[in-house]
Protein backbone atom coordinates (compact mmCIF):
# COMPACT_ATOMS: atom_id res chain seq x y z
CA UNK A 1 0.00 0.00 0.00
CA UNK A 2 2.15 3.04 -1.11
CA UNK A 3 -0.77 5.55 -0.05
CA UNK A 4 -0.07 4.75 3.45
CA UNK A 5 3.80 5.18 3.23
CA UNK A 6 2.97 8.20 1.55
CA UNK A 7 0.42 9.94 4.19
CA UNK A 8 2.87 8.69 6.59
CA UNK A 9 5.76 10.62 4.74
CA UNK A 10 3.25 13.60 4.50
CA UNK A 11 2.51 13.33 8.22
CA UNK A 12 6.02 13.17 9.70
CA UNK A 13 6.44 16.76 7.42
CA UNK A 14 3.59 18.17 8.43
CA UNK A 15 4.94 17.73 12.00
CA UNK A 16 8.32 19.19 11.08
CA UNK A 17 6.26 22.08 10.18
CA UNK A 18 4.05 22.67 13.08
CA UNK A 19 6.90 22.49 15.46
CA UNK A 20 8.76 25.10 13.30
CA UNK A 21 5.56 27.43 13.25
CA UNK A 22 5.01 27.07 16.76
CA UNK A 23 8.65 27.76 17.45
CA UNK A 24 8.02 30.85 14.88
CA UNK A 25 4.91 31.71 16.47
CA UNK A 26 6.48 31.40 20.33
CA UNK A 27 9.46 33.83 19.36
CA UNK A 28 7.38 36.21 17.81
CA UNK A 29 5.16 36.74 20.58
CA UNK A 30 8.18 36.58 23.31
CA UNK A 31 9.24 39.43 20.73
CA UNK A 32 6.08 41.49 20.67
CA UNK A 33 5.44 44.95 22.08
CA UNK A 34 1.79 43.90 23.77
CA UNK A 35 -1.07 45.58 23.38
CA UNK A 36 -3.69 43.95 25.27
CA UNK A 37 -7.76 44.24 24.88
CA UNK A 38 -9.67 42.48 27.88
CA UNK A 39 -12.61 40.61 27.04
CA UNK A 40 -14.71 38.99 30.05
CA UNK A 41 -11.52 36.52 31.75
CA UNK A 42 -8.87 36.95 29.48
CA UNK A 43 -6.73 39.79 28.11
CA UNK A 44 -5.68 39.16 24.46
CA UNK A 45 -2.99 40.92 22.42
CA UNK A 46 -4.69 42.37 19.19
CA UNK A 47 -0.85 42.13 17.90
CA UNK A 48 0.62 38.78 18.34
CA UNK A 49 -2.97 37.28 19.37
CA UNK A 50 -1.51 35.69 22.57
CA UNK A 51 -4.10 35.28 25.19
CA UNK A 52 -3.85 35.84 28.97
CA UNK A 53 -6.03 34.27 31.74
CA UNK A 54 -7.18 37.17 34.58
CA UNK A 55 -6.75 35.34 37.85
CA UNK A 56 -9.37 37.45 39.64
ZN1 LIG B 1 1.56 40.75 21.71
Amino acid sequence: MNRVIQIKEEMKQLETQLEQLKKELNLLQTNCDHEFKTNNYIQECTKCHLIESLNW
